[in-house]
């Protein structure tokens, strides 16, 4: 096998229902593009058939390797291992559920041959649920004002990065962290390509509501500081405000007497619970910040390995 010039990234996990038709449309996607390719599938800790699938494709194409986790350690973790591995020049993810068509890979190839760093996708006609659509849409705008980075289609994975990207992003040893986001910071040209979108073949979607605020919480503190300053507004704002609050009871006190003031208390009340609950919020919020400055001081490793298949037949 010579030097691939392309190397597909693909993490897969549970989806032993959509490998047997992802791979050979894949296979004659990247054939028809007519340069040297490489798969490098990550077994994300499935608890299904995947694995096997992914060996017998691995021992039967010397395309592919496959590389297996010892448990799941997340999408964007399998991703990375991925580009650990990956060699090629141009270098493109792709979801293993078919939602984004592999036909479209020689599209963003073609595109990055014009000496783009990054090439990202919009999905038109997203054939995913309406809720999905709209949590999507909320996301889109608070991460595009959170991080400064504006991407069309945050959640589409289908992009590809040149070599040099990918390194970089290699070198980027923070944990939560999410893909496209940190590559749009480190390329200096980027650019979108309108590509097709289909109904997720086969399963479920791998990311409950759970997950997806996760990620989204993850996207946020990871990329800015903003969250942070906002509760530091918010306190100087409730500051302001509750110096005026006390000084309307202190003049009510002088000028409407005693009797007033008794149902003052009340008043008072509900704007010290109010503070405590702002106060709570900014400790809980900075409490995520310094759980998370925890969590990176460890440098503990994104993923373990627990063995790479088809890896022995490259020169
Ligand atoms: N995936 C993964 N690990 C996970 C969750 C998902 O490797 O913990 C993979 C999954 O197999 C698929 C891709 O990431 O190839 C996208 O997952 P999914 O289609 O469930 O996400 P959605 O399309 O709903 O955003
Ligand atoms: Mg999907």
């Amino acid at each position: 096998m010579p030097e691939p010039f392309l190397s597909v990234v693909i993490p897969v996990y549970n989806e032993e229902e959509n490998l047997p038709e992802l791979l050979p449309r894949l296979k004659a996607a990247l054939d028809a593009i007519g340069r040297n390719y490489e798969v490098v599938l990550i077994n994300d800790g499935s608890r299904d058939r995947s694995l096997e699938l992914l060996r017998e494709a691995a021992v039967r194409d010397p395309h592919i390797v496959v590389i297996d986790f010892n448990r799941n350690y997340g999408q964007h973790s399998a991703v990375f291992a991925g580009f650990d591995e990956a060699r090629g020049e141009i270098i493109v993810t792709l979801d293993a559920d078919l939602q984004n068509p592999p036909e479209e890979i020689g599209k963003l190839v073609a595109k990055m041959e014009e000496g783009y760093d990054v090439v990202g996708s919009v999905r038109i006609k997203r054939k995913d649920s309406f809720f999905r659509r709209m949590a999507s849409r909320l996301v889109n705008r608070v991460t595009s004002m959170a991080t400064g980075v504006h991407l069309s289609d945050y959640g589409c994975m289908l992009r590809a990065y040149r070599r040099g990207v990918v390194k970089t992003l290699c070198q980027s040893k923070e944990i939560s962290t999410f893909i496209p986001v940190l590559a749009d910071m480190f390329a200096g040209r980027v650019t979108e390509v309108p590509v097709a979108h289909a109904e997720r073949l086969k399963g479920q979607s791998k990311y409950s509501l759970w997950k997806l605020v996760r990620l989204q919480f993850d996207l946020m503190t990871s990329f800015s500081l903003w969250p942070l300053r906002s509760t530091l507004a918010i306190g100087m704002t409730m500051a302001t405000a509750s110096m005026l609050v006390a000084a309307v009871l202190i003049v009510g006190r002088i000028v409407k007497g005693h009797e007033w003031a008794v149902s003052g208390v009340f008043t008072l009340f509900a704007v010290l619970f109010f503070f405590i609950g702002v106060l709570l919020f900014a400790i809980g919020l900075l409490g995520e910040y310094v759980g998370r400055i925890y969590m990176e001081v460890r440098h503990r490793p994104r993923y373990v390995i627990r063995q790479v298949f088809g890896r022995e037949r490259r020169p």
